[in-house]
């Protein structure tokens, strides 16, 4: 089985290995004719001139596994005819879910209250876990872990999706009762990918309706929040938002959240695909392709996720 790896160069001194490991069947290509390939093992950033890859040439492929749990950048690409799995990986969900409960921590607890300025202010005492209200945006892969753990913490979860499917131990609320998941949200963490339908889902409407002094963490996709909005219902609402991810990014060194005191940034490393535990999910769906069986993890080209 011959596979293109069509990410950037420099992913491959950590993902070779790792993908020749899991897969040793495999012959793992960093070029050739695209009709020989069986497979392309695909990261945003290919090819690395910033045009958009074309598919066409692949005629053998029978799939394309993103390394990326976000497909945004290649499930619109007119030219991709070929399945397109997405990565579900354990080291992502976990990872995510560490980023998301730290800074759940950090905004339940009040810890930016205390400065090292040598003034003592002890006069200000958390409510326990069990009395702060979050909200998770998007129940999926990621979702669905930040808010079982957010819950196991002793959070009062609550979470929303499209579809408002079940998770055992949270409340869950459906697309038309987003108000409502946001009017509690006392911490809301946007756990969402990039639609059509998420695209400045929080604006200056949707935003107004958290409550004052509501922290949002957003470690789904940039879009989501229209950013001229943001700045004013932070200043308004005595709000606080920690971004990790950007309409444009990087985000350029002069943008206004660098700076602002209600906006903490983080350069897009809230959950890394590890290869150490993303390489066999790969292997996994390249070997189902060559045997013809379902694939893992198949992006719905209609809803775009
Ligand atoms: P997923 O499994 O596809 O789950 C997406 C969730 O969003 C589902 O619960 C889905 O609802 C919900 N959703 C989608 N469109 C919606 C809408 N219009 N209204 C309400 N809910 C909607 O995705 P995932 O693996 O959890 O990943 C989520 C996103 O995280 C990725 O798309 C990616 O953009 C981002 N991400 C960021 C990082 C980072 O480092 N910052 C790392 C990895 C991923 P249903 O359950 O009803 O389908």
């Amino acid at each position: 089985m011959r596979v293109l790896f069509a990410a950037p160069g420099h992913y491959w001194k950590a993902w070779a290995p790792a993908l020749r490991a899991a897969c040793p069947e495999v012959e793992l290509c960093r070029d050739g004719d695209p009709a020989g390939f069986d497979a392309l093992i695909y990261a945003p950033g290919y090819p690395e001139d910033g045009g958009a890859l074309d598919f066409t040439p692949f005629t053998r492929a029978r799939v394309v596994q993103s390394l990326w749990a976000g497909v945004e950048r290649i499930v619109t690409n007119p030219t991709l005819t070929q399945p397109l799995c997405r990565m579900v990986d354990p080291g992502l969900a976990l990872g995510m879910r560490d980023y998301c409960l730290g800074w759940a921590m950090r905004a339940h607890l009040g810890m930016d209250a205390y400065a090292q300025d040598g003034v003592w202010r002890n006069g200000q005492v958390p409510p326990l876990a069990s009395a702060r209200r979050v909200t998770v945006l998007g129940l999926g892969e990621l979702g669905r872990t930040v808010a079982l753990g957010l819950a196991g913490l002793g959070f009062d979860v609550t979470g929303w999706s499209l579809s408002g499917r079940p998770v055992e131990g949270i409340e869950v609320l459906a697309g038309p009762d987003l108000p409502r998941a946001l009017q509690r949200a006392e911490i809301l963490v946007c756990l969402l990918p990039d639609t059509a339908q998420t695209r400045d889902l929080l604006d200056a409407e949707t935003l107004a309706l958290l409550p004052r002094g509501a922290w949002i963490v957003n470690a789904g996709r940039g879009t989501l929040i229209d950013e001229e909005a943001l700045i004013p219902a932070l200043e308004d609402g005595g709000r606080h938002a920690v971004l990790d991810v950007f309409r444009h990014e990087p985000l350029p060194p002069g943008h206004p959240f660098w700076a602002h005191p209600r906006v903490t940034v983080t350069p897009h490393v809230a959950a890394e695909t590890r290869p150490a535990t993303a390489a066999p999910v790969a292997a996994e769906n390249l070997r189902r392709a060559m045997a013809g069986a379902p694939l893992l993890h198949l992006v719905d080209r209609t809803r775009g996720y």
